[in-house]
C-alpha cells in the first residue's frame, strides 16, 4: 500500500491533510521545537543557521545538502551527560548511538562532550577508531558480528561487546582465549516490550531477531535463554560479565515502556544474584528517545528522561533488594536528529487533479529516497518550510517528492507550503540529522549529498558529497 500511495488520496485527508496538520496562519513562521537552535528566518525571509544564510550554503555547496548545527548537536549531547550524571550520583554513562549518524567530526564532538559511543558494525568501529576515539569507551552491538569484526573489537580493546546469541558467546570466548584476554561482555535481553511512536506494546510474544528471551528458551527454566546466556558467559574464563542490556525500540515518548523493561531486566539481575551470588555491576537501558518531526510529536527533555529512569531503576532495585548498577543509555536520534536539516531546491511544481475534483500539489526536489529513505521505509512524517524567501501567498497543502523512479519516493507527505512556491526556491526539511545520511543510498545512481557543519558563522564540509566519479570508481567494468 505504501508503495503505490503517491497517486492516491486518503479519503480522510482530503485537502486538509491528516488530522494533526494545522493550516498555519503564517507560512513563514518557524516552529522552534523542530529546528536546530541557531536557525532563524532573517528579515529578508532567508533561513539562517549559525548566522549563515542558507542561500549562501546552497550556492557554495550545492543541493541537496545535509546541514548540521554543530553547537546544537553538542548541546544535546552535553544535556544528556549532565542530566544522567545528576540523576545517577553513583555514575551513569551516555553512549551516543553512532548508527544514527557517524563521521569523524561527530565522533570528536561526542568525545569532547564526554559521551561514550555505540557502534554496530566494523565500518562504524573503523570510523570511531580513525577519529581517535578511546576504544575503552566504545560499545559494540550487532546480532551477527563477523569473526573479523569481533577480532578487531577484541584486539582494539573495545570496552563492551553486547552479545546477542549463543553462537556469538562461544565464538567470542574462543577468540578472547586465543588472544589471552578477558573480553567485557553485556548480554542483550529481549524484555518483551516493544516501544514505538506514541505507544508501547508489552507482549509475551518476542518474534524478532535481537537478544535473548527472558521468557523462553532451550533451558526451559525461569529467565529463559537470557539466564542461560548469563550462565555461559560466567562459565567462560575469557569473558567478563559487565551486565545486562535492553533496548526496547525507537521514537519513544513516555517512560512506561522503560518501567516494564527495567522491572523485567532487574528481575533477571535478582535471579543472577540468587543463582550465582553476584550482581553484575552495569545495566544498559538502551536508547530510542523520541524527537519532534512534526507538531504531533512532544518529546521528553533529557532531564525528564534521566529523572524518570532514575526513579524507575531505584524503585525496582529496592523492590528486589538489589544495589543500583551503573546505568548506561544509548540515545542516537535525540542527539543527532534535531541538530540538522536537509536543504533541497525545488525543480517542478505539479497540481494533480484527483477523483472528486480535489487537487494534490506535488513539489519535486533534487533529492529524495536516496538521501532520506525514512518516509518510504517507515511511513515517517516530516515537515518543511520555504527557506530562501518570504511569501505572502496563502498556504497550499503540498506533498514534497524526490527525483527517483519510484512513486513511493516521498520526502514530506503532507505540509502547507506557500502557494506561490516555484522552481528555484529552496526548501528545508528539519529533523534529518538521524537515519538519513546514515541510511543514504545510490538508487538511480544518484550521488549521496555531503554534510555541511555550521558553527559560529563558519561552514565546513564534514562529509564530502559524492560525485559521479565516486560512483564510477566502484564500477570496474
Ligand atoms: C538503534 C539503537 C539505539 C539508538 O536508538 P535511537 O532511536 O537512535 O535513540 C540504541 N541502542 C541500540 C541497541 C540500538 O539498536
Amino acid at each position: 500500500m505504501r508503495v503505490h500511495e503517491a497517486g492516491a488520496l486518503h479519503a480522510d485527508i482530503g485537502q486538509h491533510g491528516p488530522a494533526w496538520l494545522r493550516e498555519p496562519d503564517d507560512v513563514n513562521l518557524l516552529l522552534p521545537q523542530l529546528w536546530p537552535g541557531s536557525v532563524v528566518r532573517g528579515a529578508d525571509g532567508v533561513l539562517r543557521v549559525g548566522g549563515i544564510p542558507v542561500t549562501d550554503l546552497a550556492a557554495e555547496y550545492g543541493t541537496p545538502a545535509y546541514v548540521v548545527d554543530e553547537a546544537d548537536l553538542r548541546s544535546r549531547a552535553a544535556a544528556y551527560r549532565t542530566a544522567f550524571s545528576a540523576a545517577f550520583p553513583a555514575g551513569a554513562d551516555v553512549y551516543y548511538a553512532g548508527k544514527s549518524f557517524l563521521c569523524k567530526a561527530v565522533v570528536r564532538w561526542i568525545a569532547e562532550e564526554g559521551l561514550n559511543l555505540d557502534v554496530c558494525s566494523g565500518g562504524e568501529l573503523a570510523v570511531a577508531l580513525a577519529a581517535g576515539f578511546d576504544p575503552a569507551r566504545i560499545g559494540f552491538h550487532g546480532n551477527n558480528k563477523s569473526l573479523a569484526e569481533l577480532d578487531r573489537a577484541v584486539s582494539a580493546g573495545v570496552g563492551r561487546i553486547i552479545v546477542d546469541s549463543f553462537d556469538e558467546i562461544e565464538r567470542l570466548a574462543t577468540l578472547a582465549a586465543d588472544r589471552g584476554v578477558r573480553a567485557p561482555v553485556m548480554v542483550r535481553v529481549t524484555v518483551g516490550v516493544e516501544a514505538h511512536t506514541h505507544e508501547y506494546i508489552a507482549t509475551a510474544h518476542e518474534d524478532q531477531k535481537f537478544g535473548f528471551s527472558l521468557n523462553r528458551g532451550r533451558a526451559g527454566r525461569e529467565g529463559g535463554d537470557a539466564a542461560e546466556a548469563v550462565r555461559r558467559v560466567l562459565a567462560a574464563p575469557s569473558l567478563r560479565l559487565l551486565g545486562l542490556h535492553s533496548h526496547i525500540g525507537s521514537q519513544i515518548y513516555d517512560a512506561q515502556g522503560f518501567e516494564v523493561s527495567a522491572r523485567r531486566v532487574l528481575g533477571l539481575q535478582a535471579q543472577i544474584r540468587d543463582e550465582h551470588g553476584i550482581e553484575p555491576p552495569e545495566l544498559d537501558l538502551g536508547g530510542g528517545f523520541g524527537i519532534a518531526y512534526t507538531t504531533q510529536d512532544d518529546p521528553f527533555e533529557p532531564v525528564e528522561i534521566a529523572t524518570a529512569l532514575a526513579g524507575i531503576v531505584q524503585h525496582e532495585c529496592t523492590a528486589y533488594g538489589l544495589s543500583v548498577p551503573r546505568i548506561s543509555v544509548e540515545p542516537g536520534r535525540s542527539i543527532s536528529g534535531p541538530a540538522a536539516f536537509t536543504l533541497y531546491e525545488v525543480g517542478t511544481v505539479k497540481d494533480v487533479e484527483l477523483d472528486g475534483g480535489a487537487v494534490r500539489r506535488y513539489v519535486s526536489v533534487d533529492g529524495g529516497m536516496s538521501d532520506n529513505i525514512r518516509t518510504a521505509l517507515y511511513d515517517a512524517s516530516y515537515s518543511c518550510t520555504l527557506a530562501s524567501r518570504l511569501s505572502d501567498a496563502p498556504p497550499a497543502l503540498s506533498r514534497v517528492v524526490g527525483k527517483h523512479c519510484e512513486s513511493g519516493d516521498i520526502v514530506v507527505r503532507d505540509e502547507f507550503l506557500p502557494s506561490d512556491l516555484a522552481p528555484g526556491d529552496l526548501i528545508a526539511v528539519p529533523g534529518t540529522g538521524a537515519y538519513t545520511r546514515s541510511m543514504a543510498n545510490n538508487y538511480n545512481h544518484v550521488p549521496r549529498p555531503g554534510v555541511v557543519a555550521v558553527a559560529d558563522g563558519t561552514a565546513r564540509v564534514i562529509v564530502r558529497a559524492e560525485t559521479e566519479d565516486d560512483l564510477l570508481r566502484l564500477d570496474v567494468g
